[in-house]
Order: C-alpha cells, then sequence, then structure tokens
C-alpha cells in the first residue's frame, strides 16, 4: 500500500477532504492531535474499526477511543449523558480529557473490545476538527504507533512505524501535549484509568472527589482485572532498556551518575534523559535534556520523542522521577511503563 502524505497546512483543503472521503470508503487516516498523533478510521464501521488493530498489531481485547468534532455527538454514542460528564465537556471540551460512559448500539463491539461502555473525545487541534466532519462520522482513532512502541507525536515518527500500512498521514507539526489523553470513567465512581494533560486536580475543581486507578503508577498484579484494558499491555518501549532513578534531584543525579559509569564500563552505551535543574551533574556523559522539573508539561512534551531519538542508538536510556502530580503523574505514567517499571532509588 501507498502511503500519501499531506502537509495540513499548506495543503489544508485539500488534504482533510481526501482524507474525510478515506476514512468514509473505510481507509486509514493518521492525522496530528493536541496529544499525540492518531490512526483513525470510521467509527461507526466494524470492518474498517478492524483494520487498525491489523495496522498497529494491537491487541484485540484493547478498546479505541471515539473522537467526535462537537460535544453533542455523544447523544448518539452514549446511552444518556451524565450530568458530571456534561460538566465536565464545558471545563474542558475541546481537549485531552476522554469519558467513558455506557456505550449505544451503534457503537460497533470492535471499538469496545466488547465492553458495554465506550470512551468518548473532542480534540482541540483544528486539523483533527476538520477530518472529522469531513468523515461525518465520528472517527476511532488509537495513537498512530506500531503496537508496543513509544506514541508518535510527529508525522516522521508515524511514517518510522505506519509507512506502507496506511492510506494517508496528515502532517501538522509537532504535538502540543505529547502524551495521550487523560482517561476517566464516569461509570460509578469517577476513576482516572489513564493521567494526561487535563490532571486530577483540575478534574476535582469541577465534579469534586476523583479517584485514580492504582494501576497507573505500577504493574497489574497477577489475577487482578484491568479496569481499562489498555493497563495489561506492555507500552512505550524503546528499543533499549530504560531505567528511571527517583528521589530529589541531588539524589537522583548520584544514582544515574554511578549506574552509567558502571554500565559504561561493561561497553555499553548509554544517555541520560536529563533536566534543566540537572544539566550540570552530568558533565562529560551523553545528556539530552528534555524539560524543566517545575514544568513536567516539558517533560510530557517531550518524553516520547526522546525515546524514539535514542532508540537503537544506544544500550540504555536513564531518566528522572518526579513528583506524580499534576502533569508529573502523567509523565511517571508513560516512563515506568516505558522502562518495564525498572526503578532505582538509592
Ligand atoms: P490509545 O487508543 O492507545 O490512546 O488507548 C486508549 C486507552 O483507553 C486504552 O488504555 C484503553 O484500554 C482505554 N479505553 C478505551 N475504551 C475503554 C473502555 N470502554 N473502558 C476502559 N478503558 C477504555
Ligand atoms: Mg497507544
Amino acid at each position: 500500500m501507498n502511503t500519501e502524505v499531506f502537509n495540513a497546512k499548506t495543503q489544508k483543503e485539500n488534504g482533510t477532504q481526501y482524507a474525510g472521503r478515506v476514512i468514509r470508503a473505510g481507509g486509514l487516516v493518521a492525522f496530528p492531535t493536541e496529544t499525540v498523533y492518531g490512526l483513525g478510521a470510521n467509527g461507526l464501521d466494524g470492518e474498517a474499526v478492524a483494520r487498525i488493530f491489523e495496522a498497529k498489531g494491537r491487541p484485540q481485547d484493547n478498546p479505541l477511543i471515539l473522537h467526535v468534532a462537537k460535544k453533542s455527538d455523544v447523544k448518539d454514542l452514549w446511552r444518556h449523558v451524565p450530568d458530571g460528564a456534561k460538566r465536565l465537556m464545558d471545563a474542558f471540551w475541546p481537549g485531552p480529557l476522554t469519558l467513558i460512559f455506557v456505550k449505544s448500539d451503534i457503537v460497533p463491539e470492535e471499538v469496545t473490545a466488547g465492553l458495554d461502555t465506550v470512551a468518548v473525545r473532542m480534540p482541540e487541534h483544528k486539523t483533527a476538527l476538520a477530518l472529522i466532519r469531513a468523515a461525518g462520522v465520528p472517527i476511532a482513532a488509537p495513537s498512530a504507533n506500531l503496537s508496543g512502541r513509544p506514541s508518535p507525536t510527529t508525522a516522521e515518527h508515524v511514517l518510522q512505524d505506519m509507512d506502507g500500512r496506511i492510506d494517508v498521514v496528515l502532517d501538522g507539526g509537532a504535538c502540543e501535549v505529547g502524551v495521550e489523553s487523560t482517561v476517566l470513567t464516569l461509570v460509578g465512581r469517577p476513576t482516572i484509568l489513564r493521567p494526561g494533560g487535563i490532571t486530577r486536580e483540575m478534574l476535582e475543581q469541577v465534579i469534586g472527589p476523583v479517584e485514580v486507578s492504582p494501576a497507573v503508577l505500577r504493574p497489574l498484579k497477577e489475577g487482578e482485572v484491568a479496569a481499562s484494558p489498555g493497563m495489561k499491555h506492555r507500552h512505550y518501549a524503546p528499543d533499549a532498556e530504560v531505567i528511571v532513578a527517583v528521589g530529589n534531584p541531588r539524589k537522583i543525579a548520584s544514582i544515574i551518575c554511578r549506574e552509567y559509569e558502571i554500565e559504561e564500563a561493561m561497553g555499553k552505551n548509554c544517555v541520560v534523559l536529563g533536566t534543566e535543574q540537572t544539566r550540570s551533574c552530568y558533565h562529560g556523559m551523553n545528556c539530552d535534556i528534555i524539560g524543566d522539573r517545575e514544568e513536567p508539561g516539558s517533560l510530557c512534551r517531550e518524553l516520547f520523542a526522546a525515546l524514539r531519538r535514542w532508540s537503537g542508538r544506544v544500550d540504555v536510556i536513564f531518566a528522572e522521577g518526579v513528583e506524580e502530580a499534576d502533569q508529573g503523574l502523567a509523565y511517571m505514567n508513560r516512563l515506568l511503563r516505558a522502562a518495564g517499571f525498572t526503578v532505582l532509588d538509592e
């Protein structure tokens, strides 16, 4: 299959109209959102949705998010719209918040992997909204990477994984948030299943107490049922070992310097994903400064791009843990999974 690439700015009209027709015809289109690039198909067409799973090599039991272009579209997808959802949509849509509620009959089982609930979000990115409007249907879209790899935050990342496997890529430049949307279930007590750009603190200001699923920061225990099927699967892994050091910045830097030396003495190539605060600690070492510890959003924006940058080029990637508050929770959730939960704390 030949994958066509359109520049979402210079070929705006042609690109989105063409891509909308491809979606309607059952094809696959990768498109930018404010979180990461999505791999979209007609969300009301089970056969088209099945092609997403095939192109990504995604486990069949991991449901997809439906993307809509206006808030009122949830009425067709959910059995009814709870009050809390209305308030959250008014506060955070369009934006990086996915809401889960009981599905209506028009949602195919391929989207929900057989669950009776469906995840819906209205993205903020202009190209994503234009594509959904052009398609005229909700677009089912997971991240546009091969399953298990870091999510793509540029069109180039998408092509690394998907060239020849999908019909179209809309290139809209780099994504602003850099990690996938916050996933919040409204079935039972509101619970974050995956942290993201809309933080627990922000949600609580609108609907009061919000729980965080324990599996956000640790692996599932044996026999534990995943609140969200995505929690079960290996995620975000580059082709290199990832090791996370935790503690205060000074302690983190001293752990990383010590371990780096040990790995290097064994002939391994290493890189440190450092921060502004620890820049001066990694003197003479291979160091890639990815953001500011005081602004965890800056780390979220760069994490996946940095994992891809060093994937296959080094043996070991050292990364710094941050406090698990605000956007630091989303950062730690992705980083710990990329590391297969390998953590050093002394
Ligand atoms: P991705 O498509 O890669 O952004 O992943 C979507 C995430 O949302 C995965 O972790 C899914 O398991 C989760 N998800 C989607 N739909 C549901 C649902 N109905 N119930 C629970 N989790 C869901
Ligand atoms: Mg994904």
